[in-house]
């Protein structure tokens, strides 16, 4: 793992930034939480420099001209999905991405201990000078930042209608799932560097830890390690589900611990292909199918993406105290206490 700016070494965390920092916001995604952010980026309003951007192409752009021009920090609003759009132009620069975690899970956030929706950390981890060297892994030539599933979880992902994901927001899962849990499974094969071959029904990639929210799949995966977890299962879909859950239960699994139904790995390539067309999603958000025949290759890419992140590992309390809704709750608490008991003027004089 490459070094870590020590805590101790970092500056001391500002208020404020010297200058606004550039903040591209899609305009069309995380309507479910974007009241929530408004909010706090009002409160926020000398720390940023909003851009709002139409579509996905303008944001890379805005992204590239921002690191042609050596702009320290982007930061962006989104979830995993939309951080990896803008971090495409940032990848291989001294540009770091800053995350302002405003999707549905958020898992790469969580991941590197920013949280999710914790803004005040988020903010801290943007002033701190703390940053990490992430890998990028692509599958058929599409970037990822934190996970690639191959599928029924992709299929879950894909048969989520935008007019399903407006009503329900995450709860709109449960519904697909219940949908993919009907369909028949492609066996998929994983090819791994010495032609050894893992088989399954469910192929899940990981670039850190975790795999949905906080929950870990992978025990001893870092972001910047140089290498990509792999867990192949090998059930039914009530089976990939059990599987997952006690892998989860279990804060991860490793090669160590694979088992018949769950086999774990650690790679840097691969190829992938599978007997029937196979759904695939990266970063939560799907990305495509496999044809039957088809090979698609992982390949890692020769620079990394510069990340901001916070001087010091965050805890739990942390994030929850961080949390933009508990921060909104305690500033109306303690408007409340001041209306109720108005501070008195001193009457100490002789
Ligand atoms: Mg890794």
């Amino acid at each position: 793992m490459p070094p870590r700016t020590p805590a101790s070494k970092a500056a001391a965390p500002l208020q404020q930034p010297e200058q606004p920092i550039p903040l591209l916001i899609n305009m069309k995604a995380g309507r479910h939480f974007r009241a929530l952010l408004n909010r706090w980026l009002r409160a926020q309003e000398n720390s940023f420099r909003p851009i709002p951007c139409d579509t996905p192409a303008d944001m890379q752009q805005q992204a590239r001209r921002l690191a042609d021009t050596c702009t320290p920090i982007v930061a962006v609003a989104g979830g995993d999905g939309t951080l990896m759009t803008a971090a495409q132009s940032l990848i291989g620069t001294e540009t770091a991405l800053g995350i302002l975690p405003s999707g549905t899970m958020n898992v790469f956030a969580r991941e590197l201990g920013i949280g999710s929706r914790c803004y005040a950390i988020a903010l801290q981890a943007m002033l701190s000078h703390s940053y990490r060297q992430i890998d990028i892994f692509t599958i058929d030539g599409k970037p990822f930042l934190q996970m690639a599933g191959f599928g029924p979880d992709a299929r879950i992902i894909q048969l989520i209608t935008p007019r399903l994901k407006r009503t329900l927001g995450a709860a709109a899962h449960v519904i697909t799932a219940m949908q993919a849990a009907t369909e028949r499974h492609a066996v998929i094969t994983l090819t791994l560097p010495g032609s050894e071959e893992l088989t399954g029904t469910q192929l899940i990639l990981g670039n850190g830890k975790r795999y949905g929210g906080e929950a870990m799949l992978f025990a001893n995966a870092e972001p910047d390690d140089g290498l990509l977890d792999a867990v192949m299962f090998q059930q039914g879909s009530t089976g990939i589900l059990m599987e997952v859950l006690s892998s989860m239960l279990q804060q991860g699994g490793t090669n160590r611990n694979s088992t018949e139904g769950a086999q774990f790995r650690q790679l840097n390539t691969g190829i992938i292909r599978a007997e029937e067309n196979l759904a695939y999603q990266l970063d939560g958000d799907y990305a495509g199918t496999i044809l039957p025949g088809q090979e698609v290759l992982i390949t890692k890419l020769p620079h990394t993406l510069k990340v901001c992140v916070p001087p010091t590992p965050t805890t739990a309390i942390d994030r929850l105290k961080a949390h933009a809704v508990v921060e909104e709750l305690r500033t109306r608490l303690s408007n409340a206490k001041h209306r109720k008991n108005p501070p008195t003027q001193s009457s100490s004089s002789p």
